[in-house]
């Protein structure tokens, strides 16, 4: 099962086993949320994979178009926390669920529920 993990640098990746994740790398994948739902994100490449609980693990970086800061090609994005539009960025709450935020109001504790 693929999971989203955020990384220490506060990036949003796909985690999952290296056997699934392997082949992804320009594709796209199926991950699964904590709430049981699956989306599909694309995958852009693939980290070291390394060993987690004697299986072979791997992050899949993905495709995260709101991550390219100063963006002007989709105005009127907001914040959905603070409302601020500085550096807002698809992001995802401690449920799983999506949603637009800043660099300031991601901070491993959204909430959009
Ligand atoms: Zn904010």
């Amino acid at each position: 099962m693929i999971t989203f993990r955020k990384t220490k640098a506060g990036k949003w990746v796909a985690y999952g086993p290296y056997t699934e994740l392997k082949d992804s790398e320009g594709g796209e994948i199926e991950v699964t949320l904590k709430s049981g739902k699956t989306t599909t994100r694309k995958c852009v490449g693939l980290g070291k994979p390394f060993m987690a609980k004697g299986c072979q693990m791997v992050y899949a970086y993905l495709d995260d178009r709101g991550n390219h800061g100063g963006s002007r090609s989709k105005g009127g994005r907001r914040c959905e926390e603070c409302g601020s539009t500085r550096g807002v960025h698809l992001a995802y709450d401690l449920s799983g669920i999506p949603g637009y935020a800043c660099y300031r109001c991601d901070d491993g504790t959204l909430s959009f529920a």
